[in-house]
């Protein structure tokens, strides 16, 4: 038996929580709920959004993590405190590091309702602070595996010999999986990242033991307790299927949540507070981008 590669079975497959509309959401699926911190870690919340004007998220700050925003249909415009402003379309990704604070709006635009998934993505105590930054991700910039039946974009990290040069603090694999009926693909992933699939569209199996998935369904990847170094994930279409994949390296860190902040401590969530109410998260970057 070869003990430095594993092939993942699947832990345990979820079904999206279904909320219903409010001011900023015609309707909202929560994919990965936040919470369960040491199963999804690094992965925080992931939420799949369908917004129209007047709706949508008007300025509102962020400090401690990432979100990664992939746009499925309709366009969203972002603007920022430090005076970016920038329009997904679909299938397009934005990759924000809020870092030590950001303040911004993420608003529909066009005649289409928006719709979006928006991954929360930690950072580690080290890099929670860190500068904020942004990467503008087109899809049709990124690269793309292509096999029978099958196209893979990757946003982040690799698939097989594709790899994207995208800026990832922690190591990480985004991997946008478009496959026929029939087709299947295995994609390659280090041993020591935590990962799941969300199925968008279509009917599969996944892992070493085909457990079926669905749309609206979420499979998180078995963990590798043994001393691989590799592993590989296999998903097979049996209709037209459309998934992303995400897996990342776990951080292990005490999480203190709250609102749009994500720290270590309860003491660094009010410092972000503070900081956020006396203009210094995110405005004071502002000041210095006016002068
Ligand atoms: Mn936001």
């Amino acid at each position: 038996m070869n003990t430095t590669h594993a092939s993942r079975g699947i832990a345990h497959v979820d079904d999206v929580i279904s909320m219903p509309g409010d001011e900023q959401v015609l309707r909202r699926n929560i994919v990965v709920a936040p919470g369960n911190w040491t199963d999804s870690d690094p992965f925080l919340m992931l939420a799949e959004d369908w917004f129209q004007p007047p709706g949508g998220f008007e300025m509102h700050p962020h400090r401690g993590f990432e979100t990664v925003t992939l746009v499925l249909d309709g366009a969203v415009e972002h603007r920022d405190s430090r005076g970016g402003t920038g329009v997904l379309g679909p299938g397009d990704v934005q990759w924000m590091t809020a870092g030590r604070g950001i303040v911004h709006s993420e608003l529909p635009r066009g005649g289409t309702p928006a719709h979006s998934l928006q991954l929360w993505l930690n950072l580690p105590a080290s890099l929670k602070m860190t500068e904020p930054h942004y990467q503008d991700l087109p899809a049709a910039e990124m690269p793309l595996r292509e096999a029978a039946g099958a196209r893979l974009r990757v946003f982040a990290g690799s698939s097989d010999d594709v790899r994207a040069d995208t800026r990832t603090l922690i190591p990480t694999t985004m991997v946008e999986i478009r496959l026929d009926a029939g087709a299947s693909i295995t994609q390659d992933l280090p041993a020591s990242y935590n990962g799941f699939i969300y199925m968008m569209e279509g009917e599969g199996r996944f892992g070493a033991e085909e457990i079926p998935g669905r749309a609206g369904q979420v499979l998180w990847l078995e963990r590798i307790a043994s001393d691989a170094k590799t592993s590989d994930i296999h998903v097979a279409a049996d209709t037209p299927l459309h998934a992303v994949l995400w897996a990342a390296e776990p951080i292990g860190e005490s999480i203190v949540a709250y609102g749009p902040f994500v720290m270590n401590t309860e003491k660094e969530i009010r410092q972000a507070f503070a900081d956020y109410r006396s203009g210094r998260l995110g405005w004071d970057q502002v000041a210095a981008f006016e002068e």
